[in-house]
């Protein structure tokens, strides 16, 4: 794996959530947040749009999807791109040219030299379980927007192209340089205390460990299978 540079579109200043920061993701994501360590980038504002997760959990979990997309405006607008098939057109891509495969590859271990360096920074030190693993498909699928488009908006243009591009396609619906955040969210009633979407997982949530356990039985009863129709033959 090449050592690639870390890249992140906020200083070590603007990085540091607020207690603000921190109730503002809870009413954008209508539950309260856990384990942000930082603030990944930022509306023109100043509102978070993507809250950065340490790669293991307060719980000891190690979590390998460290940047989550906020924003309400952008989440909805990405889900469109997913919607209309756009994930299916990347893979196709991703498949017929090299060159864009290998960026995206790239862009797979950059996202992991920033996860190093969050790792470092939050204190949760290196999480071997999860060495080489990124997210949202990478390094050879697209299997979720939201996470490209996170990763883009905290690691700055040209890191990702497949992110870059799915931003530039909602561009209908928001842009970088103006603020979409009035009546995105609820700013009225009490912020969200109590953990009410435990059961919506989103931008994979699930354990990269317990899916491991899943696909070895996966494995392990197909093999069974196997050797099964071995012996009758
Ligand atoms: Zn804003």
């Amino acid at each position: 794996m090449t050592e690639q540079p870390i890249r992140e579109a906020l200083d070590a200043a603007g990085r540091v959530p607020s207690d603000a920061d921190l109730e503002t993701l809870s009413r954008q994501l209508n539950r309260p947040v856990r384990d942000v360590v930082e603030i990944g980038a930022r509306c023109v504002c100043g509102n978070p749009l993507v809250a950065t997760t340490a790669p293991r959990l307060s719980s000891g979990i190690p979590f390998p999807t460290t940047y989550y997309l906020a924003h309400p405006v952008i989440t909805a607008a990405v889900s469109r791109l997913e919607a209309a098939g756009l994930m299916n057109e990347m893979n196709e891509r991703l498949g017929e040219n090299s060159a864009l495969a290998a960026e995206y590859v790239a862009a797979h271990e950059s996202y992991l030299a920033n996860r190093a360096a969050i790792g470092e920074r939050s204190g949760t030190g290196a999480v071997p379980e999860i060495d080489g693993v990124s997210a949202g498909g990478m390094p050879t699928r697209v299997k979720c927007l939201h996470v490209l488009v996170g990763h883009s908006l905290a690691a700055g243009e040209g890191v990702n192209p497949l992110g870059d591009e799915a931003l530039a396609a909602i561009s209908e619906w928001w842009t970088k340089d103006k603020c979409y955040c009035v009546g995105a969210w609820d700013t009225e009633s009490e912020a969200p205390s109590r953990d009410r979407s435990r059961h919506v997982k989103t931008q994979e949530m699930q354990d990269p460990a317990q899916k491991r356990a899943q696909r070895a039985a996966k494995r392990a009863q197909r093999e069974a299978a196997e050797r099964a129709a071995g012996d009758d033959a």
